[in-house]
């Protein structure tokens, strides 16, 4: 039987994503490839039904983290300055990020699995010059979905522009990326859209990326979207990747688009909470104020994520731990990937044999 993954990607991929892999060898100087590229980035558009000629898809290679680093990098100009907003791990990241690069920046920090501060996040924009503001859409670390829209208010307020990692919720949650002052959102293939790790990408609005001289030689967006506006790319691309994104999102659009997989996967994170609940095991978060992407739960008295995660791979499933020193503490899961309900019904029996 195969193992249904329950981390936050990579995911269990469909027959059709895992056959696409096996398409033609192409190089990726042939005109076949740009039609590829070009019908990939117009798919990735379409996700958020977003107009060509003020918003690009930029096709990255490299996990999740090198589309993030590339927003960061080549979103905030050499005179600009970053806020950056830390409730998690990769708000961190995003911080890690900005000060590798050089980038003049400041941070906001919450307690992870707390809820964005905006008093915070405005006293530091009344004091300080900032050109843009970091922030996690969902962060991963908690399953904490960000609230974007009122941040958004305060950014537009101050005339600020966001830099979204939306990598664990793109294809799933809402972004109002016409309403909410964004930038650039980066993305990847292998999480919400059901892809192959290998292909990341960044959302870029046209006239959001800084000028001057690139941070970055392989991760500057800039770069890569003057070429692959042109048929091109800077650098070899992962092309079977691109393959299956492509037929990913064939089937994303199939199934009803971003509405449907943000419905499919929030009745799968239901059952499993419920089931939880019932074994009385605690969620961290409310349901209200948590992703349809993953959830966190306490790790029940008596258990150790080592022994809970062992029982249940060696019933076919792959659980999460918690990040820092909260591995003692928590567990997470994700419902992202295809997964049956089937599936789901027999992880529920696992662990209610686990920890009735
Ligand atoms: C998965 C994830 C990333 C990227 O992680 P990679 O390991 O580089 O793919 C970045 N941000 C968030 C919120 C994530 O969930």
């Amino acid at each position: 039987m195969r193992t249904i993954l329950l981390n936050p990607g990579p995911v269990n991929l469909s027959r059709r994503v895992r056959t696409a892999l096996t398409r033609d060898d192409l190089c990726h100087r042939e005109p076949e490839f740009a039609d590829l590229q070009r019908a990939l980035r117009r798919k990735l558009l379409a996700v958020y039904d977003l107009d060509e000629a003020k918003w690009a898809a930029v096709l990255l290679t490299g996990s999740g983290t090198a589309a993030v680093e590339a927003m960061v990098s080549s979103c905030v100009p050499h005179d600009g300055r970053l806020l950056s907003i830390e409730n998690g791990v990769y708000g961190e990241r995003m911080s890690r990020i900005a000060a590798a690069n050089g980038i003049d920046f400041d941070r906001v920090t919450l307690d992870w699995g707390a809820a964005l501060d905006l008093d915070a996040v405005e006293a530091a924009l009344n004091d300080g010059n900032y050109s843009h503001v970091s922030v996690v859409h969902h962060e991963t670390t908690t399953g904490r979905l960000n609230r974007i829209a009122p941040l958004a208010e305060v950014c537009r307020k101050h005339d600020v522009s966001l830099l979204l990692d939306a990598v664990s919720s793109f294809g799933a949650e809402e972004i109002e990326f016409d309403e909410w002052p964004i930038d650039a959102c980066a993305a990847t293939a292998n999480k919400c859209l059901h892809g192959v790790p290998g292909t990341a990408f960044a959302i870029v609005r046209r006239a959001g990326l800084a000028a001057g001289p690139a941070r970055s030689v392989y991760l500057d967006l800039a770069t890569y979207l003057k070429q692959q506006d042109a048929g091109g790319t800077p650098f070899t691309q992962s092309v079977q990747t691109f393959y299956a994104l492509d037929e990913a999102l064939d089937e994303f659009f199939e199934a009803g688009g971003r509405p449907a997989r943000q419905a499919a996967f929030a009745e799968r994170m239901a059952l499993i909470r419920r089931t939880l609940l019932e074994l009385g095991v605690k969620p961290i978060l409310p349901a209200g104020e948590s992703s349809c992407v993953l959830h966190g739960f306490e790790l029940p008295e008596g258990h150790s994520y080592a022994q809970l995660h062992d029982a249940l791979k060696g019933r076919g499933f792959v659980i999460y731990a918690g990040q820092g020193d909260s591995p003692s503490k928590i567990f997470r899961i994700s419902a992202m990937g295809e997964i049956a309900h089937a599936d789901l019904e027999r992880l529920c029996s696992a662990l209610r044999d686990l920890l009735a």
